[in-house]
């Protein structure tokens, strides 16, 4: 983490998990022993039909409620989907994009990546980017190129004030939802590798200014080595943010003084 120059941000995504009455409970379980947590900024993506509920739950508090995905159009024929307006007027504030169960169950591409982080930031969303190796990929060291390329795909296009707007989320493929976490080294080296590449895009000002995350069985073990390497400025969690307890381990490793 690197408070001085950008935001830590601890987001949980939710995947499809809670309904709407889970939501409640977690809700009423969360805000009493949050705390302020001034450090970092905390973060629930939802399902869609939770939203309306999860803003009007935390609107006293500083979590600000995500979304896991979006189309990228903004109105029309496109069943089942919805839009970043959408989103916006709702009260959603970030949104996830490229995760890598969208990509592989989906057919979300670096291509349509691309055009849903254009879409969000139009509307006035903060995309969260997920990119990340397979293990084969790590095992015939073409990791740094291939998270390059997703990044480039991901922000091409996009001028530095849209840039700092980004945050990314690195998550290697064979730590997510596995339990398997990536060594605080190799989360730190990828995600230098990502400031480096925002850096060459958009200058230096804009890569200090753009919130790294690491993602991929991050618990309230593991939290606070991976949020001790200076590029890694939170996570995003999956299944430790379905819980209050492990949730809030989290948010608490990130506000140490
Ligand atoms: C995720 O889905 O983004 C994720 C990191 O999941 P988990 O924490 O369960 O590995």
């Amino acid at each position: 983490m690197n408070r001085k120059y950008r935001k830590t941000i601890i987001a949980g995504n939710w995947k499809m998990n809670k309904t709407l009455s889970e939501t409640k409970a977690f809700a009423e379980e969360l805000k009493p022993v949050l705390g302020k947590h001034k450090w970092c900024e905390v973060v629930l993506c939802v399902p869609f039909v939770n939203i309306p509920a999860a803003v009007r739950l935390f609107k006293d508090t500083r979590v600000a409620i995500g979304a896991e995905n979006l189309h990228f159009e903004d109105h029309g024929a496109f069943t089942g989907e919805v839009s970043a307006n959408m989103l916006k007027e709702v009260g959603v504030k970030y949104v996830i994009i490229g995760h890598s169960e969208r990509r592989e169950y989906y057919n979300e591409t670096d291509f349509t990546v691309n055009k849903k982080v254009k879409a969000a930031l139009e509307a006035g969303l903060h995309p969260i980017v997920c990119v990340g190796e397979s293990l084969e990929q790590r095992e015939l060291g073409v990791t740094s190129e291939l998270i390059t390329y997703q990044v480039k795909c991901a922000l091409a296009g996009l001028d530095a004030a849209q840039a700092r707007k980004i945050v990314i989320a690195y998550e290697p493929l064979w730590a997510i939802g596995t339990g398997k976490t990536a060594t605080a080294e190799q989360a730190g080296e990828v995600c230098q590798t990502i400031r480096s590449i925002i850096r060459k895009e958009f200058g230096a000002r804009v890569a200090r200014a753009v919130t790294i995350q690491y993602g991929g069985s991050m618990n309230a073990k593991n939290a606070a080595e991976l949020l001790a390497q200076p590029d890694v400025d939170g996570g995003l969690i999956g299944g430790a943010a379905l819980k209050v307890p492990d949730f809030l381990q989290i948010i608490n490793a990130a506000n140490q003084e």
